[in-house]
């Protein structure tokens, strides 16, 4: 999905290009965010968004800051086919207050903690800033682990199973199948200099985990 696309309302269009084009001058305030939005596919109705509503059962929400995520209307825009796995090389206050920080610039939908607390900051709805990379961001669902890539004790049990389980209905929510080519480490996102979640990660206890959850 290229930029030619979005701009493509000149002449020789599809029609799609054509209805895009309408929608832009339809709302010439709004025309850069569609123009980002509809990049991706034809419009649709947005879903409603409850306050404090959380995609997955028993989460905590404390929304990011704005300007760490970008409000989209997934998987109506943008489809989802990735579960991006992330540690945090910091706590759990720490990661909340950077993800709600406006200069930080990035965050992830949700936050797991070695108890096995699971925190959403932003919706699956929007397309968070949490891979460095643009396509990527919009594809995934971001999930951060809070511990350190260097440290195996960081990744408990109950870390793994409230992990699991929010991955296999997140897996179920779109349709990704669960293994290792739609279930990623960061280190795997192209041109990522990042090396999370790093060797001490158990990859093949998390997706028999999350095979096991997703039923
Ligand atoms: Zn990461």
């Amino acid at each position: 999905m290229g930029a030619t696309q979005a701009g493509a309302a000149g002449g020789g269009q599809t029609r799609r290009a054509v209805l895009i084009g309408g929608a832009v001058l339809a709302g010439a305030g709004l025309a850069h965010e569609a123009l980002t939005r509809l990049r991706g596919r034809p419009s649709v109705a947005e879903k409603p968004r409850v306050p404090g509503a959380v995609d997955f059962p028993g989460a905590r929400w404390i929304p990011a800051s704005p300007a760490n995520y970008r409000h989209a209307n997934r998987p109506a825009d943008y489809a989802v086919d990735r579960v991006v796995v992330h540690v945090t090389q910091g706590g759990y206050g720490g990661t909340v207050e950077v993800f709600q920080d406006p200069a930080h610039q990035a965050a992830a939908h949700y936050v797991v903690r070695a108890d096995g607390g699971v925190t959403q900051m932003v919706r699956e709805l929007d397309v968070a800033f949490h891979t460095g990379n643009r396509s990527w961001n919009e594809r995934s669902v971001g999930v951060e682990h809070v511990g350190f890539v260097d440290r195996a004790s960081s990744f408990t049990d109950a870390m793994y199973a409230a992990s699991a389980r929010l991955t296999a209905t997140v897996c179920r929510r779109y349709g990704i199948p669960v293994d290792r080519e739609h279930v990623v480490g960061h280190a795997e996102v192209p041109g990522t200099d990042h090396t999370d979640p790093g060797r001490y990660w158990d990859w093949d206890r998390y997706l028999k985990l999350t095979r096991r959850a997703h039923g």
